[in-house]
């Protein structure tokens, strides 16, 4: 089977999308020579707390920030699913659109690491490559099975990612950025601005809206 170039998937709250997701987004498509970027919102995030925005608004964030971006595309397959946001689903669907397609699931290191809690998270493989990426500011040790399927699995050469559709590792230094959504959000409850972490449109509509004015207990 002759293989097309890879996609890249970008799932997160985006509570808010924020310049460190969208410069991760454009150097790994640049880098790696992806076709395009999914950057994909998850409606019920099974791993922590209900996001403060709306699935409407951060999807209408994620929207307006990539608009003219070519190769960045908003995939919003999780918020049109009823029940928990698993990737494996979202893998499930993707793999049924793009059979000769690899597919390659973008993972900070700090998401990694908790990789193990995940639904059905050996299955990931069967459908994805992981592009693990370093995240500033995060503590790079890893649990034991997370540890291990990274022995595993990892592939020294990123040109793996274009040879197999699915079951690689690999690791990709893009440079960093530290912003975090939790810190934008504890910026605006604490009546901050964060002007620069984020594209002014996006914050114009935040603003607008009056998102993030209480705050949050996960950055108190
Ligand atoms: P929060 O602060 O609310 O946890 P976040 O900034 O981590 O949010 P998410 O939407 O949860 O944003 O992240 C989606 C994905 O993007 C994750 O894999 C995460 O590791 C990665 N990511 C987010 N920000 C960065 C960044 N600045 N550099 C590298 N990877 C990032």
């Amino acid at each position: 089977m002759s293989l097309t170039r890879p996609v890249g998937i970008l799932g997160g709250t985006f509570d808010p999308v924020h310049n460190g997701h969208l410069r991760l987004a454009i150097e790994l498509v640049d880098q790696l020579g992806l076709a395009e970027m999914r950057l994909v919102p998850s409606a019920r995030p099974p791993h922590r707390g209900e996001p403060a925005a709306s699935p409407g608004q951060r999807a209408k964030w994620l929207r307006v920030a990539i608009a003219e971006q070519p190769g960045l595309r908003l995939d919003d397959r999780e918020l049109l699913r009823d029940g928990p946001s698993y990737s494996v689903d979202t893998l499930v669907g993707l793999r049924a659109e793009l059979p000769d397609t690899p597919l390659c699931l973008v993972m900070g290191m700090d998401v990694f690491a908790g990789l193990p809690d995940w639904h059905e998270w050996q299955r990931l493989f069967d459908y994805a490559h992981i592009l693990l990426v370093a995240r500033p500011g995060t503590d790079e040790a890893l649990p034991a099975a997370a540890r291990s399927v990274l022995d595993e699995r990892l592939q020294p050469d990123a040109a793996a990612l274009g040879q197999s559709l699915a079951g690689a590792i690999v690791r990709c230094e893009p440079p960093p950025l530290a912003i975090s959504a939790s810190r934008i959000r504890s910026l605006l409850a604490a009546g901050r601005s964060p002007r620069f972490l984020l594209p002014d449109v996006v914050l114009a509509d935040i603003l607008d809206a009056g998102v993030y004015r209480q705050q949050p207990a996960d950055c108190a």
